[in-house]
């Protein structure tokens, strides 16, 4: 059972040293580092205490996609509940469960972001869901360790509850199909001139949210490109249809 703790941008090296100890105590070793500030640092190992083993194992990349290669459920982390979200917003402790569940089929993910600023939109776009810590509403950003170390620990005690309803059928699609689909919508709007006022990229995005929130199986993935490849391929064959 893979379930991937991805940092995105740390800057303090302390911060990944305190990561990998709360994930060792609670029995995780997933460790993803999205172009950390400084690492490795004497810093990160010195707050590791006995789980530098993690650091020497972490994956560092240098963008949230390469992270997220292969995971068939990704959740972000907020430290805010915007007004508007998007997504589905659990606690930690009703996301561990449904954790669990999906990393049956394969890896999962859950995201933080940096320390100062948190995850971006373009960011939150590549997730499934979010987490949100429940906390002081005049005070509710935790350290980004302390905030790791809570997930930690709900999915150590959910692994001990009975287990969930029945597996899915087809498993979900991984984060790479879903940047494809993404993309492969983005052509066809193009194509057959669907935009919207705002521009820039916008609407994409809508439907990125869309499809992300859907949690779609690889076979639903399939027959959204296949549909898009028939509208491109219909477009292409239609005279008015700009080159
Ligand atoms: N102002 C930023 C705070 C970033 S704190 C924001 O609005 O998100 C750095 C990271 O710690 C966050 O990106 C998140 O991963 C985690 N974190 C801190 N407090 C949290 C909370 N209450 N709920 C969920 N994650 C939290």
């Amino acid at each position: 059972m893979q379930i991937r703790f991805i940092l995105v941008a740390p800057r303090h090296p302390g911060n990944i040293g305190s990561t990998a100890r709360a994930m060792k105590t609670m029995g995780l070793d997933d460790l993803w580092l999205v172009s950390p500030a400084q690492f490795p640092h004497p810093e990160a190992t010195a707050l590791a205490s006995g789980a530098d083993d993690l650091l020497g194992r972490a994956r560092v990349v240098g963008t949230l996609a390469e992270a997220l290669e292969g995971c068939r459920w990704v959740v972000g982390t907020s430290a805010r509940l915007r007004t508007a979200f998007y997504w589905p917003v659990f606690t930690p402790r009703e996301v561990a469960p449904r954790l669990l569940q999906a990393a049956v089929d394969g890896p999962v993910a859950v995201v933080f972001g940096t320390e100062r600023t948190g995850l971006t939109n373009e960011e939150f776009e590549r997730c499934n869901a979010l987490i949100h810590i429940p906390a002081n509403p005049a005070y509710e950003s935790l350290n980004l360790s302390q905030a790791v170390q809570i997930l930690a620990y709900e999915l150590r005690v959910a692994r001990d509850l009975p287990a969930p309803e029945a597996r899915r059928l087809v498993p979900l699609a991984p984060a790479e199909e879903l940047e494809r689909l993404n993309t492969h919508l983005g052509q066809v709007l193009a194509a057959v001139e669907f935009t919207d006022r705002a521009g820039g990229g916008h609407l994409e995005r809508r439907f990125a949210r869309v499809f992300g929130r859907a949690e779609l199986d690889q076979h639903e993935v399939n027959m959204f490109r296949g549909l898009l490849a028939a509208v491109m391929a219909k477009a292409r064959r239609d005279p008015e249809t700009p080159a």
